[in-house]
């Protein structure tokens, strides 16, 4: 059996709500990639947020699928770095498998593992190297078992909200072997990876928001 997420949202109305919430965000972000990168993953973040920002009316038109595709051909086009093209490479994805027509959490879910897995092979990475997918794997996994359980959307986005919290944390204990820190060895450990950190802040407001838009 299939659950229909109740109200399919637009994804364009999370762009200002997650430009906020990065900006809310900043210092710790920067300081995070100053510690154990070269201190522009705000930077980063902000100016991909942004560039998406400018192109929401475009956006607001489209279905999900094609506004996730735009989004992602966007981050290529304006954001450099190891995280651009990576996220762009998740939009890019994700946008392949979304359903506009038949929006259910397993398709939602299906979407977002595909777009997890093209991170994956674009950075030759996965779970337990200190990245970003620290914190995607597992909410991949979550939103899976609770497709599984037929959990309540509002009771899902609580649980997400926890584990990446928790998830972006144990990053801290990790040895990098992906990504600029990996030169670190050792001396990265204690400080958490700001990937992780700026995705468990994004993923913790676009819960926030389908929590309180009920
Ligand atoms: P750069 O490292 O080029 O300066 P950013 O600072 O914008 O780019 O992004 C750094 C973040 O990108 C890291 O904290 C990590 O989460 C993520 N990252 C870097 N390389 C990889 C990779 N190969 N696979 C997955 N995530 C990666
Ligand atoms: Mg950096």
């Amino acid at each position: 059996m299939l659950i229909r997420m109740s109200n399919p949202i637009s994804f364009s109305s999370f762009i200002s709500p997650t430009l906020q919430a990065i900006s809310i965000h900043e210092n710790e972000i920067e300081s995070l990639d100053r510690a154990i990168g070269d201190g522009d993953h705000f930077i980063n973040l902000k100016r991909g947020v942004t560039a998406i920002q400018s192109i929401t009316h475009e956006l607001d038109s489209l279905p999900n699928s094609q506004q996730a595709k735009s989004i992602g051909m966007k981050l290529l086009s304006s954001v450099g770095g190891a995280s651009g093209p990576l996220f762009a490479s998740f939009f890019l994805e994700f946008s392949k498998h979304y359903n506009d027509e038949n929006s259910t959490l397993e398709n939602f879910c299906q979407a977002f593992t595909e777009g997890v897995d093209a991170i994956k092979r674009r950075g030759k990475s996965d779970v337990g190297e200190k990245t970003m997918l620290d914190v995607l794997v597992p909410v991949a996994e979550l939103i899976k078992l609770a497709s599984l359980n037929k959990l309540d959307i509002i009771e899902l986005s609580q649980q997400v909200i926890t584990k990446s919290i928790e998830c972006a944390e144990s990053t801290k204990s990790m040895l990098p072997t992906k990504g600029r820190s990996t030169g670190l060895g050792d001396r990265a450990i204690g400080h958490m990876d700001p990937g992780a950190k700026s995705c468990q802040v994004i993923i913790c407001e676009i819960c926030n928001q389908i929590i309180s838009r009920g």
